[in-house]
């Protein structure tokens, strides 16, 4: 019988924001089993609408500077200002034990966790259906003044400039499409032979 326990893998998605992305790492994360959302840690403000150690660990710059000094992150990058992190122990253990993990990080964050664990990772770039649309979701947040959006515009300019550094590109028409997509990227990733550690057993028994 082949042992079916996995090594889990790192599906790092990356996008400009007011893609979606949030939306659909959200939906992943309800409809697949086995898939867990690496929580990052910030030190930007927290929204209105969101929940400290569910959406991010906000913490402080002192905090912050004191977590990179104890190697705590896997990667760390400074985005729009603020400083943002994947702590190491949101993955190690988890894909060891055969668990799936979303990471939601920017082309930085990518490139670090690349050079870590490049056998472990599937890197998806989510895309905008058009310009148009993402000016529209982005001003569409209620958070943002009109400097900030700007300046939101300009660093999704340049974010999907780096789309071309992922394996699988989306672009996001409809949100429960995106997400059928990713889980078949999931799906077909999962039986890639490396990840599969019981195959070697199972193969010496069959010849
Ligand atoms: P937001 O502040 O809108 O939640 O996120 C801003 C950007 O920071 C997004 O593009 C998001 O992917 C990125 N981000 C969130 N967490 C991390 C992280 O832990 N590391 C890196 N490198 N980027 C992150």
């Amino acid at each position: 019988m082949l042992d079916k326990s996995n090594r889990g893998l790192v599906l790092i998605i990356s996008s400009p924001s007011g893609a979606g992305k949030t939306t659909i790492c959200k939906k992943l994360i309800e409809e697949v089993n086995n898939l867990n959302l690496s929580v990052s840690v910030t030190t930007r403000l927290k929204r209105s609408d969101e929940v400290d150690g569910k959406d991010y660990f906000f913490r402080s710059d002192k905090e912050f500077d004191d977590m990179v000094a104890q190697e705590k992150f896997l990667e760390h990058a400074k985005v729009f200002d603020y400083s943002y992190g994947t702590l190491k122990s949101e993955i190690d253990t988890k894909i060891i034990n055969g668990i799936n993990v979303i990471v939601d990080i920017d082309w930085q964050g990518t490139r670090q966790i690349e050079q870590h664990i490049p056998d472990d990772i599937v890197k998806i770039f989510i895309l905008p259906p058009s310009i148009k649309e993402l000016e529209k979701r982005l001003g569409a947040r209620a958070t943002e003044s009109q400097d900030s959006f700007k300046k939101r515009m300009s660093e999704a300019r340049k974010e999907i400039s780096h789309y071309s550094e992922y394996d699988f590109i989306i672009i996001n028409e409809d949100i429960q499409e995106s997400v059928n997509k990713i889980k078949t990227i999931l799906y077909s990733e999962s039986l890639r032979r490396h990840r599969q550690v019981g195959l070697k057993k199972f193969v010496d028994n069959l010849i």
